[in-house]
């Protein structure tokens, strides 16, 4: 019998607090809900899918730049974008129990089609159907929501300070696009790129790091001519299919690329697909990609009173340019891939008892340590010969650990679950010729390597 996607999930929160990936936000103070922090070899596999993002979609391509804004801007921003009068969802509250729910996720889980429905819409369907809390109590009547985070700036509480917490990376990308535009000698179609935090005050938080207030995106704006946007949309698509295969390597069979219905998207946008990936918990967006059209120049145009448009030297026209939009939930890739590569031992999880064995089976280039060196013994200058080779493995740049206490098989286990690809054991054929085992992580075969050559055997298993 398999083990259960629930029970999936607990071990998988139990491993990340128990090694150091994710532990639950401010549990000295009895935690805060839905927060957590990243530990150290969380905030190592999320640096890496960072950073291999940047490499591919930035440093990778001739027509995307970087930039880093506040999470802090104009507040005018968020007037411009829509974001002040309609970013807001549904809201009912259980009358006797006080907790507050997402109306159209009450109805989704009731079975209704609400496709397409509008705010008024949804309230008439609960009426209709008499909906009641998860907990069977009677519901309030819904009352839209705003999920910005408002904040003050300057000295005086007074209107005039009112800002908010950027609730999307996006809006720094249309504030830069005029100084890009005027500096970088770029040609349409090109790109700005930007991975920072966003906020935003859900009503239902949960299924651990999938929804919190706070979160990481990594997203691009991609300025095109009008007629262009069709073939850009087609490109992002298959960059965004190339990322999720090729580097975070995520099972074909559980990503869906579902293309938006009309009445679902905004009403701006001509097409949008995301790309969906099937959690324990249930199939669930990890990406969107949208065709924006002109709308957001326009509005930071009418809003800014600066003039915005592209002036197309080879033609003499003047145009605002078309915006095909593709974002990465960080935060939620990390969930992806940790679900993905956890294997679990299900005969032993099933078994009951003690914790069954996982491996992280990370693609190397996301692992949060590269390779570990562990000497057989402490003794007989073994643990000497190890400590040599983890600080050249270190000057080499990688990220490497050294571990000489407790039994092997327990050393090799911790790598195991922390996802290691190489441990590398000094024993004491290492002090006759000067060769170290290689033990692979996912198919446990072992070889012997120079240790000189250690550094390098890494270097050309990560490029592989
Ligand atoms: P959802 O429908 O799940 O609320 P969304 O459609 O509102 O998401 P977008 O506004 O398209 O999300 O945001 C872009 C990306 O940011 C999402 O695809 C997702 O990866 C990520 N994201 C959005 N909200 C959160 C959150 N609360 N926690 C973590 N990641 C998030």
């Amino acid at each position: 019998m398999p083990i259960s996607p629930d029970q999936k999930m607990e071990l998988l929160v139990s491993l990340c607090k128990r090694r150091g990936f994710v532990y639950p936000d401010s549990d000295i103070y009895g935690g805060f809900a839905n927060a957590f922090d990243y530990g150290p070899y969380g905030v190592e596999l999320k640096n890496n899918i960072r950073d291999a993002w940047w490499k591919m979609f930035v440093h990778g391509r001739e027509d995307v730049v970087g930039v880093d804004t506040p999470i802090i801007q104009h507040p005018k921003i968020w007037e411009a974008s829509g974001h002040v009068a309609g970013f807001s969802d549904p809201l009912v509250e259980d009358k006797k129990t006080h907790k507050r729910y997402r109306l159209d996720h009450l109805l989704e889980v009731a079975g209704a089609d609400i496709t397409g429905f509008t705010f008024e819409q949804m309230a008439e369907k609960m009426r209709e159907l008499q909906l009641k809390s998860p907990d069977g109590n009677p519901l309030s009547e819904p009352k839209q929501f705003n999920l910005m985070f408002k904040t003050g700036v300057g000295v005086s509480e007074d209107t005039a300070s009112i800002a908010y917490l950027r609730p999307e990376t996006a809006a720094g990308m249309f504030t830069t696009w005029r100084d890009i535009r005027d500096t970088m000698r770029k040609k349409l179609p090109f790109g700005i790129a930007q991975v920072g935090r966003a906020f935003r005050n859900e009503i239902t938080p949960g299924n651990f790091i999938f929804r919190t207030r706070e979160f990481e995106q990594m997203e691009i704006e991609y300025f095109v001519k009008p007629e262009d946007a069709p073939r850009a949309f087609e490109m992002w698509l298959a960059e965004q299919k190339a990322w999720v295969q090729d580097v975070l390597k995520l099972d074909p069979s559980r990503v869906v690329y579902r293309e938006i219905p009309e009445a679902d998207r905004a009403f701006y946008s001509s097409r949008s697909v995301d790309t969906e990936y099937l959690y324990p918990f249930g199939q669930k967006e990890l990406y969107g990609l949208a065709n924006r059209g002109a709308h957001d120049l326009s509005r930071h145009q009418e809003f800014s009173g600066e003039k915005l448009e592209w002036f197309d030297q080879e033609t003499g026209e003047r145009f605002l340019p078309h915006v095909v939009e593709p974002t990465w939930g960080l935060s939620r890739t990390v969930l992806a891939v940790l679900c993905e590569h956890l294997d679990i031992d299900e005969a032993e999880a099933v078994g009951g008892g003690e914790e069954p064995r996982m491996v992280l089976r990370l693609p190397p280039r996301l692992a949060p340590v590269k390779a570990a060196v562990l000497p057989l013994q402490k003794k007989d200058g073994l643990a000497d010969i190890g400590r040599e080779l983890v600080a050249s493995l270190r000057r080499a740049g990688l990220v490497v650990e050294y571990d000489e206490s407790g039994s092997i098989g327990k050393r090799y286990r911790r790598q195991d679950e922390i996802g290691t690809p190489w441990c590398f054991t000094v024993d004491y054929q290492t002090k006759e010729d000067g060769t170290v085992t290689v033990r692979d992580r996912d198919n446990m075969t072992q070889e012997r390597v120079k240790k000189e050559e250690v550094a390098g055997w890494i270097a050309a298993k990560l490029v592989a």
